[in-house]
This record gives C-alpha cells, structure tokens and sequence, in this order.
C-alpha cells in the first residue's frame, strides 16, 4: 500500500508538510502515513481561521449546519470499508472493530445532525404579567480538540459533531499515531460543504500543537479525550485562564463476577472487555473481582477464552486481537507486567515476551488489592483476577480506585445487581455485558480522576438475565 501524505487543514487550505511518520503496527516495514510535525504558528494561524468563520457559521440556521453533518455522514458511509482498513493498518484494530467504529462515527454524525432541527431554548413562566421568558442556546466560540489514537475517528467526530451543530469553529489536533483515520473523518465534513475555517486540523505533537491550542486565550472552550497526567493538566490551564474545559481521562475499570453468575458467559464477557481493543479502551475490563465460590472454575474459563485471542495482523481472517498500537505503548504494558512478576503475581495466561507488538493476552492472579495491577491503568491486553468475600466487599474494591469510568457485574439476581448499580461510584454500569462500548445517545462520563464531567448520572445500566 502507497503512503498517504496529510496536511494541516487552516481556513479552508491545505497545508503540507512532514515530520511525524507512521508505521503498520501488525507490519512494522509499512509507512502508512506522513504528516506535519507543525509548530505553534500553524495553531495561531488556525485559531484566527476558526474565530474569524464563527459568527458566519453561527448565523447559519441549525438546520443547515446539521445538514452538512447528514452529508458528511452519507459521504463517510460511502467510505465505510476504505476508512475501516486505513484504520486497522494505521492503529491496529481488528477490521470487526474497525467497521464498528467508522460505523459509530457515521451515527455521531446523524445524530447531532438532526439535533440541528431540535436545538432550541425554553419557554419559561414570568411573574410578570404579558411576558414570555425565552431562553436560547448560545455557541461558545472557537473550541479546541484534542484526541487520542485508541478511537481516531469516532472520538473526533464525538467532538466536532456536537461542537459544530451549536455553532462553534473548531481546531482539531489529532492524535500522532493516527492521522490518516482521522482525516477520512475531516474530508467527509470538508466534501459536504463546511465553509472554510468552520473545521481547522493542525497535525503535531501534544508537547507543541497541543499545548499551543490549550493556552490560546482565543480558544473559548477545550475538550480533551487521553491519559489523566495529561488531561489534568489541561483542565488547570485553560480553567485558570478561565475557558471552559472538558476532559476525558483514564479507568481502571471493574468486572465483578458473582458466586451466581454463569460462568461461561462471564469469561466471555471478560475476555470481550479485557481483550478486545487489545485491552486499549478508556473503559476495558482490566481488572475481575470473584467472589470465593467461582473464582477457580471462572479462572479456568476465562484462559480457555483468552487462547482465542491469539493477537495477529487485524487484516487477517478470524483475528480478535490485534497488535499493541506502537512501541512505546508496547514498553508501558510489559513494564506493568514485570512489575507484577516482581509483586508475585501468578500468570494464568501470557506473560511470554511478545515478537514486535504481538502482545498475547495476559491473565494475573494471586495479587491483593493494593498491588500496582490492581490500581494503575495498563492499557493493553491485560486482566488482573482479585477475590472479595461478597458482594459488598467487592463493591468497595470497585470504588477503591481513583478512577471512576465504568464498571460492571455478573450475575442472575436482581437485587443484586440493582444493589451494585447503587453502590458503586463510577460513570458506566452494566449487568451481563462487557464494560466496554454505549450507545451515542446515552450520557458518558466518570467521576474522580476519570472525567472532568460532575454530573453523576449513571450511563447504562444493561441487564441480561
Ligand atoms: P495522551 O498521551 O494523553 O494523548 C491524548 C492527546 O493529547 C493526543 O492528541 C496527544 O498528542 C495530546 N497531548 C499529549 N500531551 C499534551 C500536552 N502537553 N498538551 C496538550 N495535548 C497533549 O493519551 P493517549 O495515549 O493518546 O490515549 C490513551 C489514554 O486515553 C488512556 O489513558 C485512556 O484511558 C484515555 N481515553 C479516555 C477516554 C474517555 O472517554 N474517558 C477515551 C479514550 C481514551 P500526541 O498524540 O502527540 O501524544
């Protein structure tokens, strides 16, 4: 396959240039992608494109801002299986994810396009008398957005989309590792008629790009998606120069598994949310918390499951893990094992050096709650197995976390599981599903060091009896 060169998008110009290179995970002689390594002028350049397009594009009716995302959506659907492969090549998803997620980008898209014909204010009672109270919803400005490689395409469209239909001009600064998904996502929005300077793209490194967009006082509104170190820096500055900020940070998220639950699909569920992503998702199931009566027979299913996810070129026919997304990625996950070895975990499975970024699943038991695998985000395919006495011990290992992203149970009692969803402090529950994945029109978020977000609405609760 040929490289693709991509440029920086600035008022509606193509900017070339090069720097950052990006190579196959699964086929490390592959140079997918070239783009710019850009420097802070480029971001000023793009800030004053986005604030100079924002009342234009504010002034357009919602309806005609949300009709260029329903055309950017059908222009993506045209692209579906090309956006799909580019991004397996690029971040090393199965095609299987990767079809799921230029799917969920497409979704995005519909979604908050049709919000165009929705977006409205309240009608509010007066005291007075004759009077309507009206309120309307008003556009921030230029919003700056920032986003990792684990979703190139669906995370950036979770962003723009809804900053877009409200009437904001937006910089987007991708993730470095994943330029060319992203940009199947910006050209969909550029073909179906975004004016210039409504979507600026300015490709670089978070040390440069990134931090240039998040200290510009031009930039009204941030909105970042990646680790928590960075994240919460991110939410200092721009909140002590007063912008408004959203970030979505890190999990280390729980997968209780009861004495009652049936244990076949419980490891299914562990492995679907452990390992698939390659255990690279905000929201995988990192750590299984057993109560006593299943913990053998749930171990010894679950790394009868994990031999199935063999990882291998995502490409490829019957993969259902791919590689880890790059080496430095690969150095944090097999430096988290180690020090697990060194901690006396016992390696139900994995544990083996990986060839290049092939990384088997990794199974860790025999920890107590205090180990550094039972309380640091890994991101990749590794699962630590704890034990707790009961229920309520196992939701307090749940909250023993600084983290509060997702968190979810297995188990054939009601009460249960209505008492798990009560009692644990997280974001996301499920009952009988893997932690991962949630549909687009339900809330997203977490509490403590996951998400900026302070509503404490519970995102799903998914029961399967
Ligand atoms: P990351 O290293 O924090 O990077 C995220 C983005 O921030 C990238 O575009 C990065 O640029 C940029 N960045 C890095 N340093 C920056 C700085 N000083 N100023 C401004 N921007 C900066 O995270 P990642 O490794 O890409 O993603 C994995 C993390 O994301 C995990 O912790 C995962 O849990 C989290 N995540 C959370 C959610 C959620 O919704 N809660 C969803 C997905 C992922 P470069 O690409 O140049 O480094």
């Amino acid at each position: 396959m040929s490289t693709v060169h991509i440029p920086n998008l600035i008022g509606g110009e193509e900017v070339a240039g090069d720097g950052l290179e990006r190579y196959n995970p699964a086929d490390p002689a592959e140079l997918v992608a070239v783009a710019p390594a850009s420097g802070t002028e480029a971001v000023g350049a793009a800030v004053t494109a986005a604030a100079a397009a924002q009342p234009a594009w504010a002034a357009l009716p919602a309806p005609a801002r949300g009709a260029i995302l329903l055309d950017a959506a059908e222009i993506l659907r045209g692209r579906h299986e090309e956006a799909a492969r580019d991004l397996v090549r690029e971040e090393g998803k199965t095609l299987p994810e990767a079809r799921g997620e230029v799917r969920r980008a497409i979704d995005v898209l519909r979604f908050f396009g049709s919000e165009g014909w929705r977006l409205g204010g309240q009608v509010l009672p007066s005291s007075l008398p004759d009077t309507m109270v009206h309120t309307r919803r008003e556009p921030l400005g230029v919003a700056g957005l920032i986003t990792p490689w684990n979703f190139p395409i669906a995370i950036p469209a979770w962003k723009m989309a809804p900053a877009l239909i409200s009437g904001n001009t937006v910089v987007l600064k991708p993730a470095e590792l994943t330029p060319l998904s992203t940009r199947h996502l910006t050209q969909a929005l550029v073909r179906a008629g975004l004016p210039a300077g409504v979507l600026n793209v300015v490709h670089g490194t978070g040390a440069v790009v990134g931090e240039a967009l998040v200290c510009d006082p031009r930039v009204a509104a941030v909105s970042f998606t990646g680790s928590t170190t960075v994240g919460m820096r991110i939410e200092r500055t721009v909140q002590e120069r007063r912008g408004r900020v959203q970030v979505e940070m890190g999990g280390k998220n729980a997968l209780v598994v009861l004495d009652d639950a049936d244990v076949e699909q419980a490891a299914r569920i562990a492995v679907a949310g452990g390992f698939g992503l390659t255990g690279q998702a905000c929201t995988a199931s990192s750590r299984v918390i057993c109560t006593p009566g299943v913990h053998d027979d749930f171990v010894a299913a679950l790394i009868k499951e994990a031999a199935r996810f063999r990882p291998g070129d995502g490409l490829a026919d019957g993969t259902l893990m791919g590689p880890v997304v790059s080496k430095q990625q690969l150095a944090t996950v097999t430096a988290a094992i180690e020090r697990a070895r060194s901690e006396g975990a016992t390696f139900a499975a994995g544990g083996e050096a990986p060839e290049e970024l092939m990384l088997a699943p990794t199974v860790l038991t025999g920890l107590d709650r205090g180990s550094a695998a039972a309380r640091e985000e890994i991101f990749g395919p590794v699962v630590t197995v704890l034990q707790a006495a009961d229920l309520e011990e196992a939701i307090d290992l749940v909250n023993d976390s600084r983290y509060g992203l997702a968190a979810g149970l297995c188990t054939r009692n009601l009460a249960a599981a209505q008492r798990f969803a009560a009692g644990v402090r997280v974001g996301v529950v499920k009952v009988n599903r893997p932690t991962t994945g949630l549909d687009l029109n339900v809330p997203f978020g977490g509490v403590g060091d996951s998400s900026s977000n302070t509503f404490r609405e519970q995102g799903a609760v998914a029961v399967d009896f």
